[in-house]
Order: structure tokens, then sequence, then C-alpha cells
């Protein structure tokens, strides 16, 4: 069984105010990310996932075609614990200096995720990730899915459903991207995911 307090959020719901709301924060941790919790503890309810931890049901149900429920609510546990790790109170808007050579710049790193993040259509993910071979690239990811079920490293991640952005921005998602770029981005845990 997986409980919302598995996942606290690190930050007070008042915190990113004005460039994320409280109402927005209530919704999306209370509803949003609450139901998938509770919709993946019933589904895995007397199966071989019951007694797996979240990231290994996510790997093995990835590769289980009659597990797809389950892997997309793990996935979206997971994908949202990250993201709200993610957020911070705008303190530190510096693009860290790994990253921003990797991309030839921080004005080119936003720049190519920004791009990449208002490509994706419909629900999705944009990823910032790194591994040896490949150094840091930016990805999207449709739905539920998540670069730990490729084995990929994820250190940065904004979420894209409309939930994330639609009591703030209404239709206005280039708004929200932009502002998660400026003004919402905690750096400080991008920096303790890379470990490189
Ligand atoms: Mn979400």
């Amino acid at each position: 069984m997986f409980h919302l307090n598995d996942f606290p959020l690190p930050f007070r719901e008042t915190d990113l105010v004005p460039y994320m709301s409280v109402e927005t924060v209530q919704f999306h941790y209370g509803k949003h990310l609450a139901t998938y919790i509770a919709n993946l503890n019933k589904l895995i309810a007397d199966t071989k996932y019951a007694d797996m931890d979240l990231r290994e049901i996510i790997i093995n149900s990835a590769r289980d075609e009659n597990a797809q429920k389950i892997f997309n609510n793990a996935a979206q546990i997971f994908n949202h614990e990250f993201f709200f790790n993610c957020l911070g109170r705008g303190g530190n808007t510096m693009v860290p200096d790994l990253i921003s050579d990797a991309f030839g710049g921080a004005a080119e790193f936003k720049e190519k995720f920004k791009a990449i993040a208002n490509s994706v259509f419909g629900s999705g993910w944009v990823w910032l990730t790194h591994d040896n071979a490949n150094g840091f690239e930016i990805i999207a990811t449709k739905n539920a899915d998540t670069p730990i079920a490729h084995g990929i490293k994820p250190v940065l991640t904004l979420d894209l459903w409309e939930h994330a952005y639609y009591l703030d921005f209404q239709n206005r998602r280039a708004d929200f991207i932009d502002t998660f770029l400026e003004s919402l981005i905690d750096w400080k845990f991008v920096v303790s995911n890379m470990n490189i």
C-alpha cells in the first residue's frame, strides 16, 4: 500500500505563489497524485506487484502488456513526486554551469527545453536526462511514460498534462513553460540529482 504521506511536498502550498497558485498545488497534489495512489493500491492488490517498491513496479509493468493500468498509475506517481521535488521558490534562477555548458549556454538550454516542451501534443512530460554515454539530453514522453522505464536517469521534469497549469494559465501552456524555466525550478534539487 502506498500513501500520499509517502510522497510529501518539499514546499508549502503558498511557497510558489505567484508562479503557481495554492489552488493548483492543492488539486495537483491532493487530488491528482492522491488518485493515482488510490488507483495503484486497488490495481496491485493480490497481484505479484503488491510486494514491490514503486520503481520495481514501474520497470516490471512496463514489460507486461497485461499491466498497463498498473504502469500508468505507478509511473504517474513517480513522475509527480519527481516533478514536485523539482519545484522551489525561484531563489536561484541560474542554470548550473554543468548544464548550460552542455547546451552552449543557459539561454540555449532554455530555448531547446521550450522547443521540445512546446512540441508535445496532448498529455506528457518533458525531461532533462543524463547518462555517461550521451551526457545531457532533453526528451519528451507521452502520457505516463517515464525515463526510468527505459533505464534513463532523469534530472529535471515538467508536467505538461493540462491539469498542471489550467487553473493558472488556461490555454497559455507556453507561458507555463516559460514560468517554470524562469521562476519555478529548484536548481539545488536538480544539481543533487546529477552526482556525476
Ligand atoms: Mn500532473
